[in-house]
């Protein structure tokens, strides 16, 4: 992609109206701009990098068996009811249409997906079945000022399985860990698995919390990594000896990026979503449902990965993996070119792009040096190559978040990069 032409600017201020760090990173290098409190654009550099993640995660729920749908955004006011929480689900945004019927905008998805599967299922031979979509969730959340943290329109990934026995559950719960585990490795965040209450219907659920100040929710947990509670619930006080000998226990702010929870029969006995067993027996079918706040994350990963230059993506979520700058060379009349260049950067960038290195050229012509090596950091992708009159036939890597530079050919930058 050629930088004069990517819609969507870097800016050199902080906008005004954002507190969080991801907001005015994210604002700065032009990945993102604020609708209304709580709602944000993509442009074409932040849906980069939000569909990275987002393949990331529907790598990990396929294989672990997951099914893909789309559910609806607007959903059916009497299934609210049906489950009690149309006048109880304080999060609910209620949309009215000219003929007056009102519709749930979904924040979350048992009210539809429980219902649906009731029209597929009868038999234990139709179960397990493992369902997830990658969708915009609403929320009329009371506070907005966490950035993409905590917005009132965000991406979620939700699964929801379904089970004829709770061993087959728990199986499939320890499965999504795994899954989990992995998410978070290749998005390049460390994760804590941490336990939390689990509302009404059973003793715990699981959240992964990322460490960080910008965090809204603390933790107590263990840094041997064997304990760590949610405070809201936690039985036990930071300082206390972990059992294991790893020392005492600490007590730290964290991001919630994304949690897994037994649902039991609640949602099933609701829609009476049942299945005939291998005795003839009529059953209710035992259900989980697992979480991951995809833009969310996208905003934790800056909010851990940044300096005070700006953002420092992971290279498996970077919107490009080289930031190319051309630098043309002055002559004696004050006016640039790349005459005497002996790599032009169209050059370099044709070369990357052949062999399917994402690069985005920095092909500005009168923006100075110092802007486009500010630019570069602030954006934040992990390789930066630059061409000049003093690189020669060589181009100069530089890696974000490194001071040191190097003279490599362009083949060996090839290597470096595939
Ligand atoms: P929180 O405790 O942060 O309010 P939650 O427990 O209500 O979140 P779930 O309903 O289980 O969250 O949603 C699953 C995931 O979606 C969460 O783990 C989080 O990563 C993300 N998420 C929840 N609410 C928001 C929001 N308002 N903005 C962005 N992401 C969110
Ligand atoms: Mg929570």
């Amino acid at each position: 992609m050629r930088y004069s032409q990517l819609f969507g600017k870097t800016i050199r201020q902080d906008p005004k109206d954002e507190v969080s760090v991801n907001a005015k990173l994210l604002t700065r290098g032009g990945f993102i701009r604020k609708e209304v409190a709580g709602v944000y654009n993509f442009l074409p550099l932040g849906l980069k990098v939000l569909n990275k993640i987002t393949n990331i995660v529907r790598d990990e729920m396929n294989k672990a068996g997951g099914q893909e749908i789309l559910l609806s955004a607007l959903q059916n006011k009497a299934s609210w009811e049906k489950t009690d929480r149309w006048n109880n689900f304080d999060a609910l945004f209620k949309v009215k249409s000219r003929q007056e019927t009102e519709y749930a905008l979904g924040p979350t998805h048992e009210e539809v997906v429980v219902p649906l599967v009731g029209q597929f299922i009868s038999s234990y031979k139709d179960l397990p079945l493992y369902l997830y979509q990658i969708q915009n969730k609403f929320r009329d959340e009371a506070r907005a000022k966490s950035g993409i943290l905590r917005g009132r329109e965000f991406l979620m990934k939700d699964l929801y399985s379904f089970h004829t026995t709770e061993e087959d559950f728990e199986k499939y719960y320890e499965r999504m860990k795994e899954a989990y585990s992995a998410v978070f490795t290749r998005c390049g965040l460390d994760a804590i698995l941490t336990e939390a209450s689990g509302g009404a219907f059973s003793k715990f659920s699981h959240e992964y919390q990322v460490i960080t100040e910008a965090g809204e929710d603390e933790i107590i947990y263990c840094a041997g990594g064997d304990f760590s509670q949610n405070t809201e619930i936690a039985e036990v006080a930071a300082g206390k000896e972990c059992d294991l000998g790893h020392g005492p226990l600490k007590k730290v702010k964290t991001i919630e990026v994304g949690n897994i929870f037994p649902l039991k029969t609640k949602f099933s006995d609701a829609f009476g979503l049942t299945f005939k067993d291998k005795d003839g027996s009529q059953k209710s079918v035992i259900m989980g449902c697992y979480g991951i706040g995809i833009s969310r994350l996208l905003g934790t990963i800056v909010e851990v990965h940044n300096d005070d230059k700006g953002i420092i993506w992971p290279k498996s979520v970077a919107p490009y993996d080289v930031n190319l700058i051309e630098l043309k060379s002055q002559m004696a009349n004050g006016k640039t070119t790349s005459q005497n260049l002996k790599l032009s950067g169209e050059l370099v960038y044709e070369k990357l792009r052949e062999v399917g290195i994402e690069v985005l050229w920095d092909d500005r012509e009168d923006v100075s040096a110092g802007e486009k090596f500010a630019d570069c950091d602030l954006i934040g992708i992990p390789v930066r190559l630059v061409v000049s009159a003093k690189t020669g036939d060589q181009v100069e890597w530089k890696n974000r978040g490194e001071e040191k530079t190097e003279l490599i050919s362009i083949e060996e930058a090839i290597k470096r990069l595939i």
